[in-house]
């Protein structure tokens, strides 16, 4: 057991499926409790079990990350339940992209209310925690996931890109601002990690990038970045990364 997750209070929002599972997983085996939060419950009631079997702790929220209301609920509700948060997993997400002048203002609107506005409901639900967990254990975590794409740049992509480029350039500031409360703010800059991501993009071009890609390079898996996750958490509370890019090795 890696002792300073032990005895840590974290909320892992996207904890239904790829990166937000397999940290929770890891954050749990590490001692942490864990509150998972995503809208499909039958995947956080199974993955629930799966950490209880291991030892570990674990309690499920259905909660939709684009309605502020309900994640200042389930915020009172883990905080009466496992104890004040220390560590937000703020990584629910959406990657849909499609040539800009096909004008999938639909899917614009999902990326920018799940990428953008719901990160910002659930730092909103959960920051006062991690500033009164702060104050009273010397160090707390917000850990916002990014993409590769907030730095490079890959065409069709925009407005996930863009909604991440949002996501890295809010963490630098946040952590200007929070570090002085002993808040640490990080951003995750994965490049690809096999997930089920991909599965949701419909755009042919993007899917036939994407197989492409899947062929020439082994992606990242989800267990990949959930121990990066683990790694930043456990750091001395004066050291904070501010950004982490983790990428497949042979992805340019
Ligand atoms: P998955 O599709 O496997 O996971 C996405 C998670 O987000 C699911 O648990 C999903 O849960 C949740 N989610 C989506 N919309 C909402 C919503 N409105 N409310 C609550 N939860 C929601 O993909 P990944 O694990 O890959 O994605 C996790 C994060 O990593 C995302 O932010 C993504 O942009 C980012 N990322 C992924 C990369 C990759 O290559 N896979 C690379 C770089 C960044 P549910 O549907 O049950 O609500």
């Amino acid at each position: 057991q890696n002792p300073t997750l032990t005895g840590r209070v974290a909320v892992v929002t996207g904890a239904s499926s790829g990166i937000g599972a397999a940290t929770a997983k890891r954050l749990a085996a590490g001692g942490a409790a864990v509150a998972l939060l995503a809208r499909r419950t039958d995947r956080l009631e199974s993955l629930v079990k799966e950490i209880e079997s291991d030892g570990g702790t674990a309690l499920a929220f259905a909660a939709d990350v684009t309605d502020a209301a309900v994640l200042r609920n389930v915020a009172t509700e883990v905080e009466s339940k496992l104890g004040t948060v220390d560590l937000l997993f703020n990584n629910a997400g959406v990657m849909l992209p499609a040539p800009i002048d096909e004008l999938r203002a639909d899917q614009w609107q999902r990326q920018i209310d799940t990428n953008i506005s719901g990160l910002m409901n659930a730092i909103g639900a959960f920051v006062p925690q991690l500033i009164k967990a702060a104050e009273a254990k010397g160090v707390a975590d917000l850990i916002n996931t990014s993409s590769i794409g907030a730095q490079n740049i890959f065409p069709t992509f925009a407005v996930y890109t863009g909604s991440k480029a949002f996501v890295t350039h809010l963490s630098r500031t946040l952590r200007a601002e929070l570090g002085a409360k002993f808040v640490r703010v990080s951003a995750i800059e994965p490049g690809i990690v096999g997930t089920e991501l991909q599965d949701h993009v419909t755009d042919e071009g993007a899917l036939a990038w994407l197989a492409d890609s899947k062929e020439a390079i082994t992606w990242l898996t989800a267990e990949d970045i959930a121990e990066s996750i683990a790694f930043l958490a456990a750091q001395p509370a004066r050291v904070n990364f501010q950004q982490l890019t983790i990428m497949p090795t042979g992805q340019p």
